[in-house]
């Protein structure tokens, strides 16, 4: 099955998936999906076939849906193209064909943290001074000095067209995590000001802040219970003494494991960057907790994290919105017209991604 549709779809293009009926979540199609499947993903040996519109290029999912043009390399370029709004050649040359990043191909999913994240901050790259004001926003003071943009720990670099590693997440992996391959930690997004200040941001787009769990970890995986994280991420670390950092004497019931990593790291690279500021920000969508309150995709997350730090890094840490993105450093500029439209048009399960009106 192929499809030689290039459009992408925005919010008021589509209405909920109505997969039932055999409805394509585009207005007015009158494709009948049924008729058309393709292959998604092998689930316990058996090939799982979801339904896919070839007029809209689109496989459909329980509430979203995955731009979808083919199965060959060439389509999912096509296809991952169609999600990125901004910079996307960069992304096709510096990721997707150089294998960069873990799981480089779902960034055509219409869910795609990872791709909203591409999008807003390459975007906001582009306008330095827009991405100045958003570390001012963080650190609570006036930024002088130009800011570096990592995802997914590389330096982008978009007038060279040219994508490096960063040296500190590189050594911190080796040291803390050598023998994990299922999979690294990979910060989403960092700002550095470069012997100055690192800022580690874990964004979520429509999915909750992973939890540890009592349970065991296959081989070559990274641990699931909080205390052997806390055994492999700080009594083992030799990088930083995170016995300044942590305070694990009353530790909240629910463990954050991804966010607790990012704090280690986050401290760990600053100390190797040369004993500079570190923060971390967890960067969540404001309509989603609205639409799911009591649900574990907005519970309160300041003062869980905070508690396992010791006094003087509590403020450390902090919660952002990309509502608040929008607010501070988006919303009025001329430049970035095309970055507020695509923040305001977003689509999220076929509905609306933020609340931004
Ligand atoms: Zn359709």
């Amino acid at each position: 099955m192929k499809s030689n549709c290039t459009i992408s779809f925005s919010r008021n293009d589509l209405q909920r998936t109505r997969l039932w009926q055999g409805k394509c979540p585009v207005k007015n199609c009158t494709v009948d999906i049924k008729q058309h499947k393709v292959s998604f993903q092998k689930y316990k040996g058996k090939m799982r076939y979801l339904a896919f519109c070839p007029e809209h290029g689109i496989r459909i999912h329980k509430n979203g849906f995955v731009y979808y043009n083919g199965s060959s390399p060439a389509d999912l370029i096509t296809a991952t193209k169609r999600n990125l709004m901004f910079h996307s050649d960069y992304y096709v040359t510096n990721f997707l064909k150089k294998k960069n990043k873990m799981e480089s191909g779902r960034l055509c999913y219409e869910s795609s943290e990872d791709a909203v994240s591409y999008n807003v901050f390459t975007e906001l790259l582009s306008n330095g001074a827009a991405l100045k004001r958003l570390v001012g926003n963080i650190l609570k003071r006036h930024i002088k000095d130009e800011v570096e943009l990592y995802l997914w720990g590389g330096k982008i670099d978009l007038r060279n067209n040219s994508f490096v590693q960063y040296k500190p997440l590189i050594k911190v992996r080796n040291h803390l995590e050598r023998d994990i391959k299922r999979f690294a930690t990979e910060p989403d997004i960092m700002l550095v000001i470069p012997k100055k200040v690192v800022i580690c941001i874990e964004a979520k787009f429509g999915s909750k802040n992973p939890i540890a769990k009592e349970q065991k970890e296959k081989q070559e995986e990274k641990p699931k219970s909080k205390i052997k994280l806390i055994e492999r991420y700080c009594v083992k670390n030799r990088i930083i003494d995170t016995k300044e950092l942590f305070d694990f004497s009353n530790t909240p019931k629910l463990f954050y494991e991804q966010l607790f990593r990012n704090i280690v790291f986050a401290a760990s690279m600053a100390k190797l960057e040369g004993n500079v500021n570190w923060y971390v920000v967890n960067l969540r969508n404001q309509h989603v907790m609205n639409l799911k309150r009591g649900k574990p995709e907005s519970m309160p997350i300041m003062r869980n994290i905070r508690s396992i730090l010791k006094p003087r890094y509590k403020k450390r840490f902090t919660h952002l919105t990309w509502e608040d993105i929008y607010n501070k450093a988006v919303k009025g500029n001329e430049e970035l017209v095309n970055l507020a439209w695509y923040l305001k048009n977003k689509s999220l399960n076929c509905g609306r991604a933020f609340n931004i009106l």
